[in-house]
């Protein structure tokens, strides 16, 4: 038997796992180097550490400490970068909320993880305007006296060690964006956050000559632990308040970026607007919702390199990761088939199976279908102040996503549906995403989802919802028409509905509202 009785963990050989100390070796190794980029200005990573020693001694100064809650309302600027680092240097969990929220569901958030204070910056004010909990508003540029100014001044120390007791301790607290109802709290801990981060460093090649575009806001799952891995890797941070063509273009020019992440959303708004292919390539990691093969060889064309990821907020972003490299073989279309499925597992993934109603495993052959459950050290501890919802996701000892999916038999997963959006008609499961592909085939259409309408008789239809691009005279007799070549009847949408898809800040499509819509429709 092996003697193991002096080998037992200590200070020397367990630190806990965190983030911040990826922050601390960055800064030592890369402190001369871009850190953060924002409008005209850029700092290196000693000035970047030094926002970070301001905000968490503002933060101390306002009482929080060990295991308080701070929310942030900010848009993808340096203070928000910042936030991730100062607030859990405290001991502190940070709650970033989305920008786009409205003001009820703000108070159920702030209320529910019971927040210490809120910052925010002068375009999300508003929206906390009667909150009951403190706010305090960053300034609008550095040294303009708009607001709480953490780029000019002394640089407290910031001696966090003593403050992160142990590694399963909360680090973020992100609530689920609310696609499907009642937002509830995913709670992340240093440790996961640590291990997401330094696996997003290897599956996507971050390195310090990184340049990293945030498209992706840093609110979505902290920006899919991005906020740490780029810092882990001491690549330059491109900060973009808006998500727009434009300055996307510009800026990609201006820093020669080398990465960014978005929801397909974005991309199919890059696609449609005009701008030239950028100079040198981008490589992009889409995920959040399933991209098309259109969309994906439209952006192969136009000289982006895609990866493709799928996750949930529960997963700290990524759980499985598609990247097929620049080399991979066949035509445009057929490796934008191939990128549209979801992939292998995340590396730091430990386990991914999909699962019939008993819990067996489907067999790999690209048609049973079951649900993705996950085991993984990136998985989060639990839903905050709701036990209940906790142990039904965790039932069986695997994390329930309630996504439908398929295995194939090289052992790529590919989701068919979110179980909820899965129309039955008639006895018959349509995948919605299915049809979502075949429509974004037509080249007017520039997004369209499908959802289920009530019927009499089939008990449900699919409807097709459709954004068509600028300036087309597409109808629906052309629509139809269409779906009547690539489709087979039943699953052929009964009614096509023209008109902006409501979208969350995170890009989804928000096909709840769409199914009311729809019954409302039926019931009129
Ligand atoms: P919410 O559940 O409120 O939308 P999340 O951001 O946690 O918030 O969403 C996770 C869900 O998004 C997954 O369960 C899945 O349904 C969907 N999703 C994420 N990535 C992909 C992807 N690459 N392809 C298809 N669906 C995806």
């Amino acid at each position: 038997m092996f003697d193991a009785q002096h080998l037992a963990a200590r200070s020397a050989n367990f630190r806990p796992l965190t983030p911040l100390d990826l922050l601390e070796r960055t800064v030592e190794v890369h402190g001369t180097r871009p850190a953060v980029a924002w409008h005209d200005r850029i700092w290196d990573y000693t000035e970047f550490r030094q926002i970070i020693a301001r905000m968490a001694h503002w933060l101390k100064a306002q009482g929080v400490g060990r295991g308080d809650v701070v929310s942030v309302m900010l848009t993808n600027r340096p203070e928000m970068l910042a936030a991730h680092f100062a607030v859990p240097a405290l001991g502190a969990v940070l709650n970033a909320l989305n920008t786009r929220l409205a003001g009820e569901e703000i108070a159920y958030i702030l209320d529910h993880a019971g927040s210490r204070l809120v910052l925010c910056e002068a375009r999300t004010a508003p929206a906390l305007e009667g909150v009951a909990t403190p706010v305090t508003m960053v300034c609008e540029r550095p040294g303009d006296g708009t607001g709480l100014d953490l780029f000019e001044g002394e640089a407290p120390a910031l001696d966090w060690f003593g403050n992160v007791a142990s590694e399963t301790q909360a680090i973020a607290l992100n609530y689920t964006s609310g696609t499907t109802g009642r937002p509830k709290g995913v709670v992340c801990t240093h440790r996961g956050a640590y291990l997401n981060a330094v696996g997003n460093v290897m599956m996507l090649g971050f390195t310090s000559e990184m340049r990293y575009l945030w498209t992706l806001p840093m609110f979505h799952c902290n920006g899919w632990c991005h906020t740490w891995g780029v810092t882990a890797a001491g690549g330059l941070h491109v900060c973009l308040e808006q998500v727009d063509p434009v300055p996307i273009f510009e800026l990609i020019g201006r820093h020669q970026v080398s990465h960014m992440c978005c929801a397909p959303v974005v991309l199919y708004m890059i696609l449609d607007h005009g701008s030239n292919a950028p100079s040198s390539r981008v490589k992009v990691m889409t995920g959040g919702a399933a991209p098309t093969p259109t969309l994906l060889a439209g952006m192969e064309e136009r000289g982006f390199d895609l990866v493709h990821g799928y996750g949930l907020t529960e997963s700290y972003g990524p759980a499985t990761l598609n990247d097929p490299g620049a080399d991979a073989p066949g035509t445009v279309d057929e490796r934008a088939a191939m990128l549209a499925r979801q992939g292998y597992r995340h590396n730091t993934t430990a386990g991914i199976a999909i699962v019939d109603e008993t819990g067996q495993e489907v067999p790999y052959d690209g048609q049973s279908e079951g649900e993705i459950v996950l085991r993984s050290n990136t998985v989060m501890a639990g839903y905050y102040r709701d036990p209940e919802a906790t142990e039904a996701a965790f039932a069986g000892g695997f994390l329930h996503t309630g996504d439908v999916a398929v295995r194939h038999p090289d052992g790529q997963i590919e989701i068919r549906d979110r179980a909820k959006d899965v129309v039955i008609s008639g006895g018959e499961n349509i995948s919605s995403i299915e049809l979502e592909t075949v429509l974004h085939k037509h080249p007017d259409v520039l997004l369209a989802a499908v959802v289920a309408a009530p019927h009499e008789k089939w008990g449900e239809t699919p409807w097709a919802f459709v954004e068509p691009r600028k300036d087309s005279a597409l109808t629906e007799a052309d629509l139809d028409g269409f779906c009547r070549q690539h489709l087979s009847g039943f699953k052929r949408p009964r009614r096509f509905v023209f008109g902006e898809l409501p979208k969350t800040a995170t890009g989804k499509i928000q096909k709840f509202l769409l199914r009311e819509t729809a019954k409302r429709m039926v019931t009129q």
